[in-house]
Order: structure tokens, then C-alpha cells, then sequence
């Protein structure tokens, strides 16, 4: 059986999954697009060669009786109205991070899911599809290296341009943390502090780079995150969990190693793109034979609530400089 999949939002990550969709996933296919603007479903249409109807409005490509799934990949405010859409026409949805801009909107989005009385949404929190990071949780979970006790992380990126502002350290890129450890851990968070060490000459005026998050989990898992998003060398995510009886790191992705004018060296990434590029195709994959099996199992409306709740917490504590406690409701049985 093939999956009739609507687009709304083809602009970075929205052509990246159609062209997945497309040419890469099976059992999958892009029947409608929609975005702002009708020059880029028209531009991927030309592409990637689609036979895909485009629509002028979000809410009709959701109605429409030729889509059952939805794929939201527009800008993250337009997400929650866009959710919501799909879960009263009774259809399968994948959001992009954000599912919301607010823990309120994905908190809507939760209430809605569970009247309907059926899971409905995956949030596209990839990194729990990543080889790395699922090699790192079987070791976890195998006690190999006891309790975890801590875990230091890095998440940088090459550059950022000038609309990039201090808060975005935390909604845009450390969300992707604040997903991937609570599932690493099996845990939640129960603090947050945010310090600022001397700041890189390299990022814009208003723009607090790098910064370092301390999380604490309730647990008791101590967690430091470092944001540096103009670190200049590469895209480089790191994370090492340090354990009773031991240490593991998240191995590095593959990379050819060369001996060659008296240095043995090894490429680092510079694309996120690439970084995580299987991990995106195996969460939409996943998305596909979940909708056409009718049992949806990838990071849930409550996984991007408790992302939500938790940058929350940090972008307040971003701004005065205290440990600010996250308070999390207990989950709901729906979500077990
Ligand atoms: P982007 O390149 O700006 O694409 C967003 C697209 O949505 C644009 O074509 C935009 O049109 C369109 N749009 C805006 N408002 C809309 C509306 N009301 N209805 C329909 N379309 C609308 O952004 P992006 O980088 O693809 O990011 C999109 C989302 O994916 C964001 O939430 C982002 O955080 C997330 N994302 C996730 C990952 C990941 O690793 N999981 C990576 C990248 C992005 P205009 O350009 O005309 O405004």
C-alpha cells in the first residue's frame, strides 16, 4: 500500500523530505503541496519532477479526501494551527520542531490528540533514529557502565547569520539535546542554568556566543551542554555519558582517514544536513509504516511538550541568570 502524503512548507527541510519521499522511502508519495509562496511548490514540482497537485491554502491540502498523511515542515509559528488541522480531520500528521513555539500551543495539541482518542502526531526529532546515539543507548541500557552520573555535550555549527538571536541557542539548536537526552536517560529534567563564557569575535553584535546549559535531571544526572554556533571548523555534535564504571561517547560519524603531507587527519562535517542524513530517512520511514500500520510509536506530542517545557525553562534562564526549575506534569496514560 502506498501512503498519499500532503506537503505544507516546501522550503529547506520540506524538499529534503520530499525528495525523500520521493525517491529514497518506499511505500510513500507526495500528492499535494503547499507553502506561503506558490513559486516554491512550482519550483519543486519542476525538481524533482512531482506529479503533486498544489494548493493554495494548508487547510484544503488537510481536507483534501486525496491525503492521508500530513507532513508540516513550514515556519515553526504556522505549526500548531497546522497540527491541529490534521488531528480534527482524523489524519496522520509529522511536524518539524518546533510542534509549537510555546509549551501552552503543544500542551493544545496533547488535549487534542487525546479527545481524538487516537495517535495522530510524530514530531520530527530525528536524533533518537541516529545510529550513533541508538548505539550509545543500547550500551546505557546494557549497565556496561553502570548509573550515568553525567553527560558533557557540545553542539556546534560553522556559522549562523545575523537573524540568529541568543534565545534561537535555545528553541532552534538545543531543543535537539533536550529531546535526544531525555530518551538516552529515560529521564526527565528538573533544572536549568545558563552561563555565558567569554564571547567569540565571531558572532554578531546581539548575539550571545558560545553559551553553556546545565541541566539537571530528576535523577539527578548532572548535564552541560555547550551552544557555539560560530565555531568556525564544522558541524560537531558531541556527547559523552559518563557513568558509574565507565565512560561512553557518541561515536563519530564516518569519515575516510588520510596519511598524507606528515599528518594523519580525519574530515569533520560542516552540513547538518549530512550529519544527520540517515537518521532523517529512517524517522520518516518510520512515520510511513507506523500511518499504514496504525500504531504510531516515534517522539510523540507529549516528547515535543516536554522539549517545550524544558527550552522554556532555559530561555528564562537565559535571561536572569538563576537555576530554574522545570516542573513537569506527570505524563498521561495515552502517552505510556
Ligand atoms: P524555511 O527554509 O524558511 O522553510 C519554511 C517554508 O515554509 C518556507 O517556504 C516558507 O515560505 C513557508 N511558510 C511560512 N509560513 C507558511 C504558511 N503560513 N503556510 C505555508 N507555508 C509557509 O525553513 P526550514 O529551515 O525548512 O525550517 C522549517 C521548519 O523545520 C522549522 O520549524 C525548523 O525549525 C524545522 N527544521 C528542523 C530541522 C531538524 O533537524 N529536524 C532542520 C531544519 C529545520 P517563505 O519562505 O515565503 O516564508
Amino acid at each position: 500500500m502506498t501512503l498519499n502524503i500532503g506537503v505544507i512548507g516546501t522550503g529547506a527541510i520540506g524538499r529534503e523530505h520530499i525528495r525523500r519521499c520521493s525517491q529514497v522511502l518506499q511505500n510513500a508519495r507526495v500528492v499535494a503541496l503547499n507553502d506561503i509562496n506558490r513559486a516554491n511548490c512550482e519550483q519543486v514540482v519542476n525538481e524533482l519532477g512531482l506529479k503533486a497537485e498544489i494548493y493554495d491554502n494548508a487547510h484544503d491540502l488537510i481536507n483534501s479526501p486525496e491525503v492521508q498523511a500530513i507532513l508540516v515542515t513550514s515556519w515553526g509559528p504556522t505549526h500548531e494551527e497546522f497540527v491541529l488541522a490534521a488531528i480534527k480531520a482524523g489524519k496522520a500528521v509529522f511536524c518539524e520542531k518546533p510542534l509549537a513555539v510555546t509549551a501552552q500551543g503543544c500542551m493544545n495539541i496533547v488535549e487534542a490528540e487525546i479527545a481524538a482518542g487516537k495517535k495522530l502526531v510524530q514530531v520530527g526529532f530525528m536524533r533518537p533514529y541516529d545510529s550513533g546515539y541508538r548505539a550509545l543507548k543500547t550500551l546505557i541500557d546494557s549497565g556496561e557502565i553502570g548509573e550515568p552520573l553525567m553527560l558533557h555535550c557540545a553542539h556546534r555549527n560553522p556559522e549562523v547569520g545575523d537573524s540568529y538571536t541568543t534565545d534561537m541557542a535555545i528553541t532552534d539548536t538545543l531543543i535537539h539535546e533536550l529531546d535526544v537526552l531525555r530518551w538516552l536517560l529515560q529521564d526527565d529534567y528538573k533544572s536549568a542554568q545558563v552561563i555565558y563564557p567569554r564571547k567569540t569575535r565571531k558572532a554578531s553584535s546581539h548575539l550571545k556566543d558560545p553559551q553553556i546549559v546545565l541541566l539537571e535531571t530528576v535523577k539527578g544526572v548532572r548535564i552541560d551542554v555547550e551552544i557555539f554556533v560560530n565555531c568556525e571548523y564544522g558541524y560537531d555534535i558531541q556527547c559523552q555519558v559518563v557513568g558509574e564504571s565507565g565512560v561512553a561517547n557518541l561515536p563519530e560519524p564516518m569519515s575516510i582517514q588520510t596519511r598524507s603531507a606528515a599528518k594523519l587527519s580525519t574530515g569533520i562535517l560542516t552540513d547538518w544536513k549530512k550529519r544527520f542524513i540517515d537518521a532523517y530517512d529512517v524517522e520518516l520511514q518510520d512515520f510511513i509504516n507506523n500511518v499504514l500500520s496504525g500504531n504510531m510509536t516515534g517522539p510523540s506530542a507529549w516528547d515535543g511538550y516536554a522539549a517545550a517545557v524544558a527550552a522554556d525553562a532555559c530561555v528564562v534562564a537565559q535571561n536572569n541568570g538563576e537555576i530554574v526549575p522545570i516542573t513537569m506534569p506527570a505524563r498521561p496514560a495515552f502517552y505510556h
